[in-house]
């Protein structure tokens, strides 16, 4: 069983894009900068967040977080968002969802500016990935699925691939690129959600089985067909006293009975997480090159 190991294949991604910029600062051009928007003091988001600022200064990225209080006006977030969207100086903005209830997440999503989207979450980033357009940005989970799927060779083409969950930032985006006519694509794909019966059925038939449902360790051993390649994108807060925090992560996939099974698995933690933050950060310098050095 081959592990994928999610923190060795990201840090060579971010090792890349650290090399590839110092070129470009060298030829006297600005960084690239990516702007977080938070709401709120979520704990999980708290955390997500520092991480995606702490990964891009490191490979030499500017990043700047604006951290609101959950009361602020869906009309002041908008502004906020419009006035990054008309700074130059500014590649990429994401903003850390869930969102509090009085804001629209779907307003919110659709009001960055397509070309500074590097959460891949406008429509018009949906629209370019579902037609197969290179333009735009893949959503940094999927992305970093494919990346990792990528960095050990593994092969898709042919392969019977099942996706478990729809949901619009992970599932259903990735059960397009595995479809998709690319090199880590072309799978057969079938696509799996809480309305689909005999679930077990689908998943022990799967070449390829990627899971993203958030119910900690759903899928066990015996729902995976030998020999099968296990992508486990669920993150879970359990109870755990044992750990300081007071709670361990979980995955999806009930790891040990499934790595028995598997002939690949991502661990949780330390697999398709810091992918995600890959996927963002290649997603960041992508606009960083399409949009800024292009134009100076
Ligand atoms: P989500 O929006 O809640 O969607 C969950 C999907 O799973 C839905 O499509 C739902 O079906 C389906 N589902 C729920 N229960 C099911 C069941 N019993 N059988 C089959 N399908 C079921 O979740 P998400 O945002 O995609 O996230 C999923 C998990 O991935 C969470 O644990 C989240 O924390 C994690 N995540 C991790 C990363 C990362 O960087 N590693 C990034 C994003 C998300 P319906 O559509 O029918 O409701």
């Amino acid at each position: 069983m081959t592990l994928l190991d999610g923190k060795v294949t990201s840090q060579t991604i971010k090792d890349n894009i650290a090399g590839e910029l110092q070129k470009y600062l060298s030829e006297g051009r600005r960084k690239p900068h990516l702007v977080a928007i938070l709401v709120g003091n979520d704990g999980a988001s708290q955390t997500y967040v520092a991480s995606k600022q702490k990964n891009s200064q490191a490979i030499g990225f500017d990043s700047t977080v604006y951290n609101y209080d959950e009361t602020i006006t869906e009309e002041f977030l908008l502004d906020k968002i419009n006035q990054i969207n008309n700074d130059e100086a500014i590649d990429g903005l994401i903003v850390q969802l869930p969102l509090p209830k009085h804001i629209s997440e779907s307003k919110v999503t659709q009001a960055i500016k397509p070309e500074k989207d590097v959460d891949g979450f406008h429509d018009v980033n949906m629209g370019k990935l579902a037609k197969g357009d290179e333009d735009g940005f893949i959503p940094a989970t999927p992305y970093g699925i494919v990346k990792i799927l990528e960095a050990y060779d593994i092969q898709t083409s042919g392969k019977h691939c099942v996706v478990v969950g729809r949901s619009n930032i992970v599932g259903r985006p990735m059960s397009i690129l595995m479809s998709a006519n690319s090199k880590y694509g072309n799978c057969t794909v079938t696509l799996c959600h809480s309305r689909t019966a005999n679930i077990e059925d689908f998943t022990k038939k799967a070449d390829i089985l990627i899971v993203a449902l958030g119910k900690p360790e759903f899928i066990t051993g015996d729902m995976i067909k030998p020999g099968a390649v296990v992508i486990d994108v669920g993150i879970s807060r359990v109870e755990d006293p044992s750990k300081k925090s007071g709670f361990a992560l979980k995955g999806d996939v009930h790891f040990e009975s499934a790595s028995e099974v598997s002939s690949a698995i991502t661990p949780v933690p330390g697999g398709v997480g810091l992918m995600t933050i890959a996927g963002l950060l290649l997603n960041t310098f992508k606009s960083y090159k399409q949009y800024y050095l292009k134009q100076n």
